[in-house]
C-alpha cells in the first residue's frame, strides 16, 4: 500500500496470472501451444522491414481484421483486435456490462471476469455449475445486464454446441452475451456463425492458444457492427494503437497457414486424449475436455501435495486455491515427450 494509491485502487486484488518460471521446467501450468507458430510466421518476422517502425501503425488495423473477417465469413467491420483477448475483454466489459443490473456468470469460470467486476464497478451475479460441472445455460436470466462465460468453459473444459448456445441467445435478447472462444479451437464449436441474427452476441478469441502466439499478444471479438462500433469508442478513449505493426503482420501469416493449425490443434486433441486414458490408470479423475487441458483430481491425495511432488520433478502445472477448486489440478497438454514425463513423475505421487 502506498500513500499514492487512489481508494480504488487499495481495493483491487488483481488477477494473478500463471507462473512464468525462470528455471527449465517442464511448463503445463498456463495452457500455452507446445508447438511452434506457423513456419511463415518465422518468414515474416525475418522480412519485416524495420523501417516500419519509424511509423505509427494502423489505428484501425485493417489488414488484420480484414484477414480475420475472411477467416470467419464475416465483414471486417464486424471484427475487433486488441492487445490479447484479455485487453478485448477488458474493452467489453467498459462498453458493455458498467451499468445497474448485474452480470451473469458461472460460478466457475475464467477466474479474470470477476477482477474486471472489482475494477469496473460491476455487480456479479455468480451461478452454480451443474450436476456435471457443464456451464448451465438455463440459468442465465433474461432480467442480466449482461452474460459472460467461456465456452469451452475454463478450467473445466466443457464446451456447450452452437444449437445449446442459439438457444440461449433466443431466450436472451435484451443484454449482451459475451462468449469467450479462447479454447475453441481443441474441439468446442464456435458461436460466430450466430452473430449474423443475434445483434447481442459477440465472441471473442486469442492467437496465444491454438496459435502458438502467447507472446506476441493478440485477441479478438467477433459481433455485430454496433457492438465492433462500442468497442471501437472505448479503445479510441484508451488507446489508439493496440496492434503494433510487427503483431499484425506476424498474426497475419499465422492465419495463412491453415495446415499448421489443422496439424497442431490435432497433436494436441491426440495427446490429450492419451493422456487422460494414462491419467485415469493411475486413478486420477479427469473432467471431459474440449481444450488443450485437462482437470484432474485424485480421490485419495491432496491436489496441493500432488502440485508439490510434480514441482520438485521439474514439471509445472497450475492449482487454484480456492473452495471450489483446491481439489484439482489443471494441466495444460504438452508435447507426447513432456505428457510422458508427467506421467512418469506421478506414478511414485500416486501410488
Ligand atoms: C488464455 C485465456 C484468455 C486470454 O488470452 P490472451 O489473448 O492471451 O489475453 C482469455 N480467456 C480465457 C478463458 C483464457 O483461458
Amino acid at each position: 500500500m502506498s500513500k499514492f494509491w487512489s481508494p480504488k485502487l487499495r481495493e483491487l486484488t488483481p488477477y494473478v496470472p500463471g507462473e512464468q518460471p525462470r528455471e527449465r521446467l517442464i511448463k503445463l501450468n498456463t495452457n500455452e501451444n507446445p508447438y511452434p507458430p506457423a513456419p511463415g510466421v518465422e518468414t515474416a518476422l525475418r522480412e519485416f522491414p524495420v523501417d516500419h517502425l519509424r511509423r505509427y501503425p494502423d489505428p484501425e488495423s485493417r489488414a488484420l481484421r480484414d484477414a480475420l473477417a475472411k477467416e470467419f465469413g464475416v465483414e471486417p467491420e464486424q471484427v475487433f483486435v486488441g492487445n490479447g483477448s484479455d485487453e478485448v475483454l477488458a474493452l467489453a466489459f467498459q462498453a458493455f456490462f458498467c451499468h445497474d443490473r448485474p452480470l451473469e456468470m458461472p460460478e466457475i469460470t475464467y477466474s479474470f471476469y470477476p477482477v474486471y467486476c472489482r475494477l469496473y464497478d460491476v455487480t456479479r451475479r455468480a451461478l452454480p455449475l451443474d450436476d456435471q460441472w457443464r456451464v448451465d445455460l438455463d440459468a442465465f436470466s433474461q432480467e442480466a445486464g449482461g452474460v459472460v462465460f467461456a465456452n469451452p468453459n475454463a478450467p473445466t473444459g466443457h464446451g456447450h454446441d452452437r444449437q445449446a448456445i442459439a438457444r440461449l441467445l433466443s431466450r436472451i435478447t435484451g443484454s449482451v452475451v459475451l462468449i469467450d472462444e479462447a479454447y475453441v479451437d481443441f474441439g468446442g464449436e464456435s458461436a460466430i456463425p450466430l452473430v449474423a441474427e443475434h445483434p447481442n452476441l459477440l465472441v471473442t478469441g486469442t492467437f496465444s492458444k491454438s496459435r502458438s502466439l502467447a507472446g506476441l499478444r493478440l485477441g479478438y471479438a467477433v459481433g455485430s457492427r454496433e457492438l465492433i462500433e462500442g468497442l471501437e469508442r472505448v479503445k479510441d478513449s484508451f488507446n489508439s494503437y493496440p496492434i503494433d505493426s510487427l503483431a499484425s503482420t506476424l498474426g497475419i501469416a499465422a492465419l495463412a497457414d491453415h495446415d499448421h493449425f489443422e496439424a497442431c490443434r490435432e497433436a494436441v486433441i491426440t495427446t490429450r486424449e492419451r493422456t487422460r486414458g494414462r491419467l485415469e490408470e493411475l486413478g486420477l479423475r479427469v473432467l471431459p475436455s474440449q481444450t488443450n487441458f485437462l482437470l484432474v483430481s485424485h480421490p485419495d491425495i491432496d491436489a496441493a501435495q500432488l502440485f508439490v511432488g510434480l514441482r520438485e520433478r521439474g514439471i509445472l502445472v497450475r492449482h487454484f486455491n480456492t473452495d471450489t477448486l483446491r481439489d484439482f489440478l489443471r494441466i495444460s497438454i504438452g508435447t507426447e515427450d513432456e505428457m510422458d514425463s508427467l506421467v512418469e513423475a506421478l506414478e511414485p505421487l500416486c501410488a
